[in-house]
């Protein structure tokens, strides 16, 4: 589908210009990053920007929200007296499915168990002009890089995984709800300038290597926290030889080692996914802009004076990797897995292997893996392990049903899952015998802390491309290495695995019946619908504006020691249900943070009675008692994601956060 043509003219018709008033402002060729920045900000830059210094204005072209942050989102965009969002958004239904039977049982009891908040989300998307994407449609970051992301453009989204349009050459950044609440009422959008990494990619990928091995390289190099605060801008022949959606891999991975957001720079292989998803007049304008939607000649000749930090990678040498457990920078080479496994006593045997999700799940993903898949039939061998695959999107799905690729994995046992989530949100009843077991599983997702998947702080969790996570389902063992080891058949043959074979795109086109989109009503006269008992769902009053004076007479809350990141604040898991009703929510809160005092979670004196409780009930007695109440935070206060249910859930109860070693502010 072809959405935002006259958006996409317009940042075109105007990009040249931009582009060369902020160059000659700069004094210096530019990056493809500072094109974009430079040619998004709020009002015309009269000075260069401070990398990593200079808090900037910028005016994204566009919004995303997925359906646990938008819920917020929306609640609070309904009270700032807009009739329509200011730029193009859009909301997508993807986190609240679960996975448990398969695709069509669990899309159903989603629909089902989240009615009241998909009827909302519906609601109010219609009322101000919100493109919704139905439950079932598609991955949020895999639906934009279908149908919005373009060549040039700057989105934010309420999604850490947002960067995935940077496999289109887009600035697309992953915020708290109030930032795109601020966006889609047309204010500024403030950014710390960001520094560049860039990363220059050399040679061609063959074999068993794929797009997924550079980001697993990559943040073995740069570690978790290495991206802090960076673009990283990926260029260079290699760069230029990977398909459109392998890109996209390596931009939503970059959120694994903290960056901003990450982006390549426009080539004909973006050109191709364009076209590929119906939009060749969006290829067509932006060949026309071509030289502004790539690096200046001279950043190419010497990278290094123009990035902070410079990385380079022969994609012709590099091994498929396999990183974690439970971090996703700890990467180690498949050639040295076994070695690995052995030395650091990590189960051997694999429990479940998962491909897909809005990080890998593209059709050369499938075709790839697939490719492995058909070979376990041919050559006499079966799955060892559980297999599931999640299609990011139903035009995924529809095609490669077609192509007879669901079909391929049927026939070794996998087990198809929605176009959602699910596993990799925790969205996932897993069945084991034993839960304190400690247990492997593979997956092509992007995120691999304890816990991410399936809740179970004994499953060692690693990440791998989707090829070899196919090739590790039918071995059955994470010492398995396919490029050289052997696998005995039914027959007590002695076989191997060949080279993964696939497609870029499909050879006969996308093709999808429905694919699940709602278009806003044009006139904008819809009622939003929230049931007054709900108890997921709690309409917002604007809150009360600061009185102008001092706040006195405030008890202490909670004095917190150590940690106390948003999972300390607003956890998540069983909370997640809550994220419409900001009072029910405000039960969770600060319950994971430790008290200095008695280095226990959720036990605090209450200052009026005497008696430790919750912090919760201390402080809903607190405001009953017209008493305000003060938190100290400790580190890293409010780091991590869903800031911003961290930072209103304190409002019911009406407390203040006072000092901290590490304040994660929150714009
Ligand atoms: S599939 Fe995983 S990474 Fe992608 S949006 Fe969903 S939860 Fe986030």
């Amino acid at each position: 589908m072809l959405f935002d043509l006259d958006l996409i003219k317009k940042v075109y018709s105007e990009l040249p210009t931009k582009v060369a008033t902020a160059r000659n402002m700069l004094g210096r060729p530019m990056t493809m990053s500072e094109k974009i920045l430079y040619s998004h900000t709020f009002l015309p830059s009269k000075k260069p920007f401070g990398r990593g210094k200079d808090y900037v204005d910028f005016a994204p072209d566009r919004v995303a929200m997925q359906d646990a942050t938008a819920q917020m989102a929306l609640l609070q965009f309904d009270t700032c007296g807009r009739d329509k969002v200011a730029v193009p958004s859009t909301v997508h239904c993807d986190h609240l499915i679960q996975a448990k039977l398969g695709a069509k049982e669990d899309l159903s009891t989603a629909i089902d168990t989240n009615k009241e908040v998909y009827d909302f989300l519906s609601s109010i998307s219609d009322k101000y002009g919100i493109g919704f994407w139905k439950p079932g449609a598609g991955i949020i970051h895999q639906v934009v890089l279908e149908n919005y992301a373009f060549p040039g453009g700057m989105m934010i989204g309420t999604d850490s995984h947002t960067p995935n349009a940077g496999g289109l050459g887009m600035i697309a950044i992953g915020v708290g709800g109030a930032d795109a609440v601020d966006v889609m009422a047309g204010l500024p959008w403030e950014l710390k300038m960001p520094k560049l990494i860039g990363v220059k990619l050399t040679g061609k990928m063959s074999g068993w290597t794929a797009a997924k091995d550079v980001i697993l390289k990559v943040a073995g190099i740069l570690t978790v926290k290495g991206g802090t605060g960076a673009v990283v801008e990926y260029f260079g022949d290699g760069a230029d030889s990977m398909s459109a959606t392998g890109k996209a891999t390596i931009c939503n991975m970059g959120a694994e080692i903290g960056a901003t957001c990450s982006l390549f720079t426009y080539d004909d292989k973006m050109a191709a996914y364009l076209k590929a998803t119906g939009r060749e007049e969006v290829a067509a304008l932006a060949n026309n802009v071509r030289d502004h939607l790539r690096p200046d000649k001279e950043v190419y000749t010497n990278p290094e004076k123009y990035f902070d930090q410079l990385i380079e990678i022969n994609l012709s040498e590099l091994e498929p990797h396999v990183n974690g457990p439970f971090t996703p920078d700890l990467a180690t080479p498949i050639s040295k897995m076994a070695e690995a496994v052995a030395a650091n006593g990590w189960p051997d045997e694999i429990e479940v292997a998962l491909i897909g999700s809005c990080t890998n799940s593209s059709y050369e993903d499938i075709s790839r893996s697939a490719s492995i898949a058909g070979q376990a039939k041919k050559k006499g061998l079966k799955t060892r392990s559980e297999f599931t695959v999640t299609p990011g999107s139903e035009l995924v799905r529809f095609t490669i049903e077609r192509d007879g690729y669901l079909g391929t994995f049927d026939e070794i046992g996998g087990v198809i899952l929605a176009n959602a989530c699910g596993p990799c949100i925790g969205q996932w009843a897993r069945h084991i015998d034993d839960p304190t077991r400690k247990n492997t599983i593979v997956t092509s997702f992007n995120r691999n802390f304890a816990k991410r998947n399936d809740g179970l702080a004994s499953t060692h969790a690693f990440v791998a491309s989707p090829e070899i996570v196919t090739a590790y389902a039918i071995a059955g063992r994470l010492s398995f290495n396919p490029l050289k080891d052997k696998l005995k058949n039914e027959k007590g043959e002695d076989v191997m695995l060949d080279e993964p074979k696939g497609y870029e795109l499909p050879p006969s086109g996308f093709k999808v019946e429905d694919p699940g989109y709602q278009a806003p009503s044009a006139s904008g006269k819809v009622e939003v619908i929230v049931k007054p008992d709900s108890q997921r769902l709690q309409l917002l009053a604007p809150f009360p504006a600061w009185e102008g004076t001092d706040l006195t007479g405030l008890r202490l809350l909670i004095k917190v020691k150590g940690k106390c990141t948003t999972d300390h604040i607003s956890m998540a898991g069983p909370w997640l249900k809550y994220r419409g009703h900001l009072d029910n929510i405000s039960n969770n809160m600060l319950i994971g943070a430790v008290n200095f005092f008695n280095n226990q979670t959720d036990s605090v004196k209450n200052q009026l009675t005497g008696e430790y409780g919750p912090v919760p009930a201390t402080q809903r007695n607190y405001k009953s008692a017209g008493v305000g109440s003060v938190v100290v935070g400790d580190e890293n206060y409010g780091e991590g994601s869903s800031r911003e249910h961290a930072a209103i859930g304190a409002t019911p109860f009406r407390s203040a956060c006072h000092r901290c070693k590490e304040l994660c502010t929150y714009p």
